[in-house]
């Protein structure tokens, strides 16, 4: 058996190291970028309107009044998309929709409040300055100026300012593909009829969805039963970065993962970590592809998801190997009396004052899946380390985009 520490020395020497995919900017969302984007144009493209109104020249409007407006020509008109072609001249105007193409000759925009039209002339009744409501060329940026940074994740407002640069495709960190491999002759999925000695696998849907917001990408999913050739011959056929086998990973006479992934020419790496819940992990590798045996017991396995395999796949995506935490205060106090580092759920607090507090879900069983549901992270103890209540500890959260406070 190893310590944790140990575990996370052997998978930092056995990941690979991350890799670029071109994908377009609808299929690179909420992946992150493997390179900087410069701005290829400035924007605004070209000088236009920030109101609908009437776009002057300064020099015939500086004076006007409520009292004394000044009189200009319309000539025409700037719409969006439909620029004035012409030159407004000496006492002339055109009208202008906001986002429409500023005309050659007009340097002012006045608001449809502030004029007053009687076709084809206008009274222009108060312009503040020169330049008023004019968004100018490049005055948000240049070409050539840094927009987003490689590793910036592709987000809504991301991805808009991409296609608003032209980009129709963008090299990304390359998510990781990951297969699973559900174990167990025990399971039944939501929705089928159940018998007295089943259970229904709820460890598919938590791993699929753990796996999809750490940022990667789920490729194949299988369930079968505890068989050994069945075991053999699933594996045999699974292709991915990351294989997440469950169940099937202990000393029972049915635990068939280990041996069936080491006649597919698996190499382990570990098994078994001195930690609560968890203890059985197995971690394995052939070529390229890294196998982790998780725990049946759904706790189990999802600890051993974010510990172990969560920090791999956003290490992929360009963060470092490493896991968010926030500080919190106990608010009780919170001992671990086993023989094992013991990763315990805590929910966190907001008080009022600021800062986070600690409290731990009470039942702790690694079968009891609302230890987790409610829980935001956990803290890990060593054998008879307490925190006392009012003493402050890291938590490491589930919700990898908390931010530390
Ligand atoms: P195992 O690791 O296969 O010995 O399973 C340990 C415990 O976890 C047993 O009580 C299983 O019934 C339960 N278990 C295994 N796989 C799942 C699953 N996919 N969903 C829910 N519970 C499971
Ligand atoms: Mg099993």
């Amino acid at each position: 058996m190893i310590s944790i520490d140990q575990a996370i020395q052997i998978i930092r020497a056995n990941i690979p190291l991350p890799q670029a995919a071109e994908y377009t900017v609808e299929e690179a969302t909420s992946k992150y970028l493997y390179e900087d984007v410069t701005a290829t144009e400035p924007s605004p493209r070209f000088t236009n309107s920030a109101m609908d109104g009437y776009a002057v020249r300064w020099e015939d409007v500086n004076c006007a009044s409520f009292d004394s407006p000044a009189s200009v020509k319309i000539i025409g008109e700037s719409r969006a998309g439909i620029p004035f072609q012409g030159k407004v001249k000496k006492n002339e105007c055109i009208r202008i929709n906001t986002g429409a193409k500023l005309a050659a000759g007009c340097d002012t925009v006045v608001r449809v409040e502030s004029a007053e039209e009687i076709d084809p002339l206008v009274n222009i009744m108060s312009v503040k300055r020169k330049g008023q409501d004019v968004r100018y060329q490049g005055e948000e940026f240049q070409t050539g100026e840094l927009l987003l940074q490689k590793g910036s994740k592709i987000s809504a407002p991301q991805a808009g300012l991409l296609v608003s640069l032209g980009v129709e495709s963008i090299n990304v960190y390359k998510p990781t593909e990951v297969a699973i491999l559900v174990t167990g002759s025990e399971l039944v999925s939501a929705g089928e009829s159940i018998a007295d000695h089943q259970i229904r696998d709820s460890n598919m849907i938590m791993l699929k969805t753990a796996i999809r917001e750490a940022g990667g990408c789920v490729v194949n999913s299988y369930r079968i039963s505890d068989q050994k050739e069945a075991t053999i011959e699933a594996l045999a056929q699974i292709k991915a970065d990351i294989i997440l086998c469950s169940g099937g990973i202990s000393v029972g006479r049915h635990d068939h993962v280990k041996n069936a992934a080491e006649s597919n020419g698996f190499k382990a790496l570990f098994w078994r970590i001195r930690q609560k819940p968890g203890k059985p992990l197995y971690f394995a590798k052939k070529d390229n592809t890294l196998l982790f045996g998780l725990p049946g017991n759904p706790v189990s396995a999802f600890m051993c998801f974010t510990h172990y395999v969560r920090p791999i796949i956003t290490s992929l995506n360009g963060l470092p190997l490493g896991w968010p935490t926030v500080s919190g205060e106990a608010l009780n106090d919170i001992s671990n009396q086993g023989k094992r580092p013991n990763m315990i759920r805590v929910k966190l607090t907001w008080k009022p004052n600021g800062g986070y507090c600690i409290t731990n879900a009470k039942k702790q069983g690694s079968h009891m899946l609302t230890s987790l549901s409610d829980a935001d992270g956990y803290i890990i103890l060593e054998p008879n380390q307490i925190v006392k209540a009012g003493e402050r500890i890291d938590v490491y959260t589930y919700d990898f985009h908390r931010k530390p406070v």
